[in-house]
Parts: structure tokens; sequence; C-alpha cells
């Protein structure tokens, strides 16, 4: 019995999630007396196996393969299936990417087995493991316990883990080549591109400083920009930002846009609702700017500063200019 957590590689770099993913499963496995194991996929990935020998794992699988060298459902579940098989987890775990929303179902119809989407946390009782999901853009959190035996699935939200908590050790690698032939792939994959030419990976962002309605107009959000520029930060918005073109899309944060775990949000303007909300309450650490005492987003901030954001942004920005002099 052991867990493993299975990591994103692309282009030999890691997804950022890969390393929350490998923090939670060796907090669990130590919680439930277990142990835990990392694998990667792909082809030509040595050194990221060689990276993950330097942290606290009872291995690590490297799952080597040509077929594996651009990401395909089928190769990707076969050869995980094939890895189930041969080392009977009781547990694998997954970062919640699109990637793994993709394949993840695929592979545990495969194997008959159910598998637990966009996991926030877990505890453990009874000796047992009990997984938390939000339902309904997250109004309400839920329970999720298996009931059959493992191999079982789970796949864990950003933000929901700390990468930084990782433990260090030392574990062996043990290269596994699946039986994969071009047969089984029934897709080809073209070359990669984003969707649009100044697409933003805001799940990447250490620091965002996201706007809202209360910028009133859209010649307002230079302001804001100033301020995400002095931190050296991104810039995100809720959605009626997005919804009104005064920023692309690929800014939105929520339930329907991005979810992101920085390690600043700063929302200005912001009210919090709850669809917002689901997209960074994973932050590390919640800054509001808010005229409204009141407004829900002060519930999740750590840090609130109750004020007009025309008098506050300015402010904010001298200071920071200041701080770098
Ligand atoms: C199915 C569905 C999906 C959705 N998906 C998303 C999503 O992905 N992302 C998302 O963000 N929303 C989403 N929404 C919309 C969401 O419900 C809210 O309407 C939205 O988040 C509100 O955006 P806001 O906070 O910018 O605006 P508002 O709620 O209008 O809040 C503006 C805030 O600015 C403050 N303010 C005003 N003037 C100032 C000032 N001068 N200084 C300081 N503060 C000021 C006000 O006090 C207020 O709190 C979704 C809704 C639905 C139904």
């Amino acid at each position: 019995m052991s867990i493993v957590a299975v990591l994103e590689q692309r282009s030999g770099q890691w997804s950022r999630m890969s390393f929350e993913t490998l923090a939670a499963a060796q907090q669990i496995a130590k919680q439930l007396n277990d142990t835990a194991s990392a694998a990667v996929l792909g082809h030509g990935i040595s050194a990221l196996a060689q990276e993950l020998a330097s942290k606290q794992l009872a291995k690590v699988y490297a799952i080597e393969h040509e077929l594996l060298k651009d990401y395909t459902p089928d190769a990707y579940s076969l050869a995980l299936r094939q890895l189930v098989e041969q080392t009977k987890p009781s547990l694998l775990l997954f970062p919640h990417t699109y990637q793994v929303r993709d394949f993840l179902p695929k592979l545990a119809t495969s194997l008959n087995k159910v598998a637990v989407s966009d996991v926030v946390g877990h505890r453990i009782e009874n000796g047992k493991l009990v997984l938390v999901r939000q339902l309904f853009q997250g109004k309400v959190n839920v329970d999720m316990r298996f009931t059959a035996d493992g191999p079982n699935f789970a796949s864990l939200q950003a933000g929901a883990y700390r990468a930084d908590q990782l433990a260090a050790g030392t574990a062996p690698v043990e290269t596994v080549t699946p039986q994969i032939s071009a047969a089984d792939i029934r897709i080809r994959p073209l070359e990669l591109f984003r969707e649009s030419q100044r697409a933003v990976d805001l799940t990447a962002a250490e620091l965002i400083v996201s706007v809202g309605r209360g910028i009133k107009e859209p010649e307002n959000i230079a302001l804001v920009q100033k301020l995400a520029d002095a931190l050296g930060a991104e810039l995100a918005a809720s959605r009626p930002i997005c919804d009104a073109g005064w920023l692309p899309m690929e800014r939105q944060v929520g339930s329907s846009g991005q979810t992101v775990a920085p390690k600043m949000y700063l929302a200005v303007g912001i009210s919090g609702a709850i669809q917002h909300q689901v997209g960074m309450k994973g932050s590390r650490t919640v800054v509001a700017i808010n005229k409204d005492a009141n407004a829900p987003i002060f519930e999740i901030a750590d840090y609130g500063i109750v004020g007009d954001l025309f008098q506050v942004v300015p402010e904010l920005i001298d200071a920071v200019q200041k701080l770098k002099q």
C-alpha cells in the first residue's frame, strides 16, 4: 500500500502544481503511516526524475517512452494503468491541471475506479482518509471517503497544498518502460498554441493585483496596472471587467476564469462574490482594498484597507516606489 503523486511536466518544465501534489502525498502518507512515491511521464526525463530523488519519497518512477514525449490521453492513461497494475498503490494523487482533467477520468474508468476531482483539503478520521471538495461554486464543502479498495484517484486544486512544505530526502529512481505502440494512440498532437498571443498564465504568477468594478471606468485601469508594475505583479480582474472587454478574458479570476494561488493576491474594488473567491482563495495572503467595510472579500482577506481605491492606490504606488529606491 502506498501513495503515488503523479507529477506533470511539459518539455522538461514542471507544472508548479506538481510540487503541491507531492507535498500533499508526503503529508497524507505520514498521517496514514504509509509511504509516498512520485511518478513522472515523458521522454528524456532522467534529469526531472533525479530532481525528485532529492525529496523524501519511497521511490521515484520515471516512466520513459518516446510515445510519451508529447502528451496524449491514450498513451498517458495506458502507461499509468500499467504502473498501477505493477505497483498496486492505494492512492494516486494528481495536480488538477487541464491535462489531468483530460486523462484522469479515462484512467480511472479503465480500472473501474472513481476519481475525486478538485480536492481542496483532507483530514484523517478513524485512520481513514477524508477528502474535501467544493460544490456549487464553492458554496458548499463536501467530505468524500473511498469505500472501495484502491487504487483510488484524486486531483488537487491549485493552492490547496503548499509546495514549500515539501520534505527533502533521498529516493531511488526506477525507470519504467511501459508497453505502448503507435497503434494505441488515436490522436496526433499538433503544435501547442495559446488562445491568444498575449495569453498569460496567471496560475504561475507569484503576485497578482486584481481589479474589480470599483474601478468604474476602463481608463482608470491604468492606475491599477501601475500598482501591479510597481510590485512586479500580474494584473487580473473580476468577471465584469473582462465581460466589458476592459481586460482580456485570460485575466479573469473565478469559477468561470482562472484559479490562482499566488503568494499575494491584492483585490482592488472587488466585492468578493463567491464565484470570484472560488478562483483566488487558495492565495497565500489576500489583501483587499474596498470602500465598503462589509464587502465579503474582507471575510477572507488577511489584510484589509477600507477606503477609496482612488486615494489608496496612488499612495501604495508611492510607498512601493520609495521602498525600491
Ligand atoms: C455562473 C457565474 C459565473 C461567474 N463567474 C465569475 C468569475 O469567474 N469571476 C468573477 O469575478 N465573477 C464571476 N461571476 C460574477 C460574480 O457573481 C460577481 O458578479 C462579480 O465577481 C462581481 O465583480 P466585482 O467584485 O468586480 O463587482 P461588484 O460586485 O460590483 O463589486 C465592486 C466593489 O467595488 C467596491 N468599490 C466601489 N467603488 C470603490 C472605490 N472607489 N474604492 C474602493 N472600492 C470600491 C464596492 O464596494 C464593491 O464591493 C460569475 C457569476 C455567475 C452567475
